[in-house]
Formats: structure tokens, sequence, C-alpha cells
């Protein structure tokens, strides 16, 4: 069976063939950075126009690598929320229009589920295991039982992590997407060269915060002469960058006291960063599983394979579904 996987949540149009064996075929992704770069975040409206340009292209491009007709493909699966609603009907239609006239059916997945379930594509990750899906628009930590089961244990009650590290690189004149460039950075400075206090939910002790934190290194950045802050960009990127994997970590060391589980995935953009891979493998006492950049972020495998799984316990969708711009992650019975 080949499942094709469509994927247009933010500003990333990708398609992927993957086979009923978890094999990916063809993962191919089109990436819209550059064309939201100068505004220093996504533009909704252009992320959308420009899924519809891609689209067709991407998808033609994917069957072609996965050496597939129109005719080999058994389920269309495609992401449904969460995420920009401009965005995801692009998706959603061209996957519905696929649907009617390959007379295949279609199931519509939750990208969070994708995230979760992306690292057992190419690696053998015992059940039950914390998976935290780390990015620009979400920072949280779900216990999956078994694929198919979820219960969200801890999230950001603000920005995401991601979106933090996007914030603070506008002010120190980093382009976004800035995480890759603070990363660099990172390496060249001290991480102890500015102390930024260990945010604290009150109401919910595993819950995780980062406006504080992005106010704290405000300060600093305002205090600071142009001269001086170009001197000390370095430092205050590790030391940034050191604040929130901490928050990040003792964060991850509750969650998996309380839920005891056999390792910790990690996926989403933020997860690209080996000093995060680090922090946590070094700091839990579980392994940590990281897939490779093309699966961690967003991607269109994990939602052709989350999309196979689902189809199979709970059969086809009707065509008719919705987007939704929040989606909460529903469990499923497993056969
Ligand atoms: P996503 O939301 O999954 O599309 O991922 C984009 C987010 O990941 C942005 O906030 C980026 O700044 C962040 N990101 C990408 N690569 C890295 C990295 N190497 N280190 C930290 N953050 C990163
Ligand atoms: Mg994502």
């Amino acid at each position: 069976m080949n499942i094709l996987g469509i994927e247009t949540s933010c500003d990333d149009t990708a398609v992927a063939v993957v086979n009923s064996d978890g094999e990916i075929l063809s993962n191919v992704l089109s990436s819209q950075t550059e064309f939201h770069a100068k505004y220093g975040g996504i533009v909704p409206e252009i992320a959308s126009r420009k899924h519809l340009e891609l689209i067709s292209h991407v998808c033609f491009e994917s069957l072609e690598k996965a050496q597939i007709k129109w005719s080999d493909i058994d389920l269309i699966s495609v992401t449904k929320g969460p995420g920009l609603v401009g965005s995801l009907l692009v998706g959603v239609e061209y996957a519905r229009g696929l649907s009617v006239v390959l007379k295949k059916p279609i199931k519509g997945i939750n990208h969070m589920e994708g995230h979760l379930l992306s690292p057992l594509l190419t690696q053998k990750v015992p059940f039950p295991y914390m998976g935290l899906v780390i990015s620009g628009g979400h920072t949280e930590f779900v216990l999956v039982e078994k694929s198919g089961k979820y219960l969200k244990v801890s999230s950001t009650v603000d920005d995401a992590c991601g979106e933090s590290l996007d914030k603070f690189g506008k002010q120190i004149g980093i382009l976004y997407p800035a995480g890759p460039l603070i990363e660099k950075l990172a390496i060249e400075g001290n991480s102890k060269a500015y102390q930024f206090p260990l945010p604290k939910v009150k109401k919910d002790p595993l819950a995780m915060s980062f406006s504080g934190l992005k106010t704290s290194v405000m300060h600093v950045i305002t205090s600071l002469s142009s001269e001086d802050l170009l001197k000390e960009k370095q430092n205050l990127c590790a030391s940034y960058q050191y604040a929130l994997f901490r928050h990040v970590l003792v964060t991850a060391k509750k969650v998996v006291l309380k839920y005891p589980v056999r390792a910790l995935t990690i996926s989403g953009g933020v997860s690209a960063n080996m000093n995060l891979y680090k922090t946590l493998s070094d700091g839990l006492s579980v392994p940590v599983f990281k897939p490779a950049k093309k699966l961690s972020t967003d991607n269109a495998a994990m939602i052709a394979y989350a999309g196979f799984l689902r189809f199979k316990a709970e059969g086809p969708d009707s065509l008719n579904f919705e987007v939704f711009s929040n989606l909460p992650l529903a469990s499923y019975n497993t056969v």
C-alpha cells in the first residue's frame, strides 16, 4: 500500500510517499523561508498564496522521486490542523481533489501526531515514550503509550521555544528563522556570561513559559550600546539558548519522573539544535531519540505514516472534514 502525504500547515509545502512498511519512497519539501524572512516571521497571506503556486509541482516531483504512478496511490493523508487555516485549506482541498479523481480514501491528520510518530519511521523507539515537540509554534510534552494513544502532559503557556529564539534574534539583528544562526554563534560564546531566571508557572509545575525570559533578555539588550551589543552577540546567544534549554530540561526531568517512560523523542524545528539534544541526553536518565533533520522539521512523510496507522484503525474520513487552527490530539483504539 502506498500513502501520499500532504503537509501545508505553515510555510513549508511538502508531499511524500510512504509505503505500508514505513519505507519512505520520497519526501519532497519546498521551503518558503526566503519569502517571509524580510518580515521577521511568517505572513499567513503569503504562505497560502505560495502553497497554491507550489503544491502541484511538489506533488508531481514526489511521485517522480518515488517512481510511482497516480494509480499506485492507495491512500491520501493530509494535515487538517493545527496550523494556519489558509495554508491548511490549500493542502486539504488539493487532497480532496485527488481523492475524488483517483477514487482513493482520504485521512485528515493532526500535525502534532505526525511529529510524535516521525521518530518511528527510522528508529526503533520503545513504548511508552515521551514526545517533545519543540518548534516555532509548539513546545509540548506528550506521553505516547503506543501509536494512537496520547496524553498531553506539559506545554508552554505563552511563546513557543522557537518563537522565543526568533523574537530574540530579531532584537539582535538576526533574520528569521533565527535558531540556526543563534546555535552557531552560541558555540563561540560563554553560556554563563548572562544569567536569566528559571521560569516557573505557579498554577502548573509541569507547564513551561518563555515570555519572561524574552523580557529579561530585552532588558540586557536595551542596556547595551550598539558597539557592545555587537561584541556581546555570541555571549548573549550562548546565555539565552542555555536559559531556554535549561527550562526545557528541568521540565523534561519533572515530566519523566511523573510519567515513567522508556525514551524521550524530540521533533519540530528546534530539535535540529545539537546543543538541545546534548542537554537532554546528558541530563536525562532515559535515552533520547531524534530523527534526521528531514523528518524532525515539518515534512509530509510523517503525515503519510500517521495517516496510514490511523486509517488502519479507523477507516477513511468522509470528504467534507474541516481544517482547524487549534486541534487537540485525539487518541484512537489500535487494531
Ligand atoms: P518549525 O516551526 O518546525 O517549522 O521550525 C521552525 C523553528 O525552528 C524556528 O523558530 C527556528 O528558529 C527554529 N530552528 C530551526 N533550526 C534551529 C536550530 N538549529 N536551533 C534552534 N532553533 C532552530
Ligand atoms: Mg511543525
